[in-house]
């Protein structure tokens, strides 16, 4: 790391700046490196001789030092996923399933192990983020295992896994009456107030940096190949742009077996689709949505930091971008289950339903490579399930009951959901 950038006029600042935005045009400021001399002591094999952490590409993420917070994150699994595939109608896909990222059960803690790691370099003690759900659990757990104190500000109405996943590492969790874009505002405002670190406000070129790990393991696993399509779901739109940030500089390095050529596909809910809508409309700006409402509540940010960025990327590499309703994302949530045994947040449902609505519009073509972002467990949206599929049928202790319920046929199982729905 050499520094941080500033993506619209190029300005340099320091690689110890608590600072997210240019003080010349308010442009995103991003972590600049000297790929050269990353390439002089970095390669496949430095990468397989470490243990299976994000930290094996440690020269790609801006930390100067070993790592303190979050040691033990990343390399989750990418799966091959061949029943889902059939039911797609696709020969290549993949998941690459954060939902059991170590330790808080999202993609989250990636982009908080670089936050919070840089942070204490930088010698922050108290830290916070504005969370729609998942960095809160994140900040919390990781801040708990560094013993650092930390803020969580979260919109009002959270589900209770979220708010539990957060108080549980005793951080100070305080709900907003709004939305998240009220709380990410009175974040920008607390963290200059104070001068704490904010891993999404003053710290956030570090913590997006933490979301290209993401990419790195997708292409090893894939024998150091970029996939061909990539299905992203998006909430501030920067998880999209660093995948495909780590694709090139990989290819940059020489660590790939062919040129990049994948085409950046984004998942929204049809609640709160502010990119989403840039892309398909091919607006010139990003137009907010002011009240986000879906059951998506990890993506709802109705204005989001990197959108246009986003939009402009998925154009760029012949991608695309859909929204879907709640019923399509509990759809999606059931058919990732029911097909490959996982059990995905709702956001895991947006790029289900997403998919398979870009694969029967046409725009991912069925022969390709396909990797599919899981990015949060399902355990922590139960409430978005409850009245949707099956209660248990319930029966006495005995054989003959369990007997006349075989008899009766699968339907028997669909009408106890029918009953409570
Ligand atoms: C935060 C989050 C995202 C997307 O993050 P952005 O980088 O802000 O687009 C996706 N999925 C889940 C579950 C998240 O919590
Ligand atoms: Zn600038």
């Amino acid at each position: 790391m050499t520094g941080l950038k500033c993506r619209l006029c190029g300005k340099l600042y320091g690689k110890d700046e608590a600072l997210n935005f240019c003080t010349d045009d308010f442009g995103p400021l991003e972590v600049a490196y000297d790929y050269d001399a990353v390439a002089r002591v970095f390669s496949r094999q430095t990468v397989a001789a470490r243990p299976r952490t994000m930290w094996r590409y440690r020269e790609l993420l801006p930390v100067d030092g070993e790592p303190t917070v979050g040691v033990h994150v990343g390399c989750t699994p990418l799966i091959r996923a061949d029943r889902l595939a059939k039911a797609l109608g696709v020969a290549e896909l993949y998941l690459k399933n954060d939902a059991v990222n170590h330790p808080s059960l999202s993609f989250k803690d990636r982009v908080v192990a670089v936050a919070l790691s840089k942070a204490v370099e930088m010698g922050f003690q108290t830290v916070g983020c504005a969370s729609t759900g998942n960095l809160a659990g994140s900040v919390a757990a990781n801040a708990a295992a560094a013993g650092l104190d930390a803020y969580v500000l979260i919109p009002e109405g959270l589900e209770q896994g979220k708010v539990l996943g957060a108080t549980i590492y005793g951080a100070k969790v305080v709900a907003v009456r709004g939305n998240y874009d009220h709380v990410n505002r009175l974040c920008s405002q607390i963290a200059f107030r104070y001068g704490w670190g904010f891993v999404n406000v003053n710290l956030r070129p570090f913590y997006a940096e933490g979301s290209k790990s993401m990419g790195y393991e997708i292409a090893e696993d894939l024998g150091w190949r970029a996939p061909d399509h990539v299905v992203a779901p998006m909430a501030g739109g920067s998880l999209i742009g660093k995948l495909h940030k780590a694709f090139h500089e990989l290819d940059r390095l020489g660590m790939l077996e062919a040129p990049v050529r994948t085409r950046m596909f984004g998942a929204q809910a049809a609640g709160c689709n502010p990119i989403s809508n840039t892309v398909k409309t091919g607006a010139r700006k990003v137009k907010p949505v002011r009240d986000p409402d879906t059951i998506a509540k990890s993506l709802a940010i109705g204005d989001p930091a990197d959108g246009w960025f986003a939009s402009q990327l998925i154009q760029e590499t012949g991608g695309w971008s859909e929204d879907v309703s709640d019923d399509a994302i509990i759809d999606g949530m059931r058919l990732l289950a029911e097909t490959e045994g996982i059990w995905a947040e709702t956001a895991g449902g947006v790029t289900l339903a997403v998919a398979k609505k870009l694969i029967e519009e046409g725009r991912i073509d069925r022969d390709g490579s396909t990797v599919l972002c899981i990015t949060g467990n399902g355990l922590k949206t139960q409430e978005a399930l409850l009245e949707r599929i099956p209660q248990p049928v319930v029966i006495k202790p005995s054989l003959e009951e369990f007997e006349a319920l075989v008899e009766q046929g699968d339907e028997v199982f669909d009408h106890a959901r029918l009953a409570t729905a």
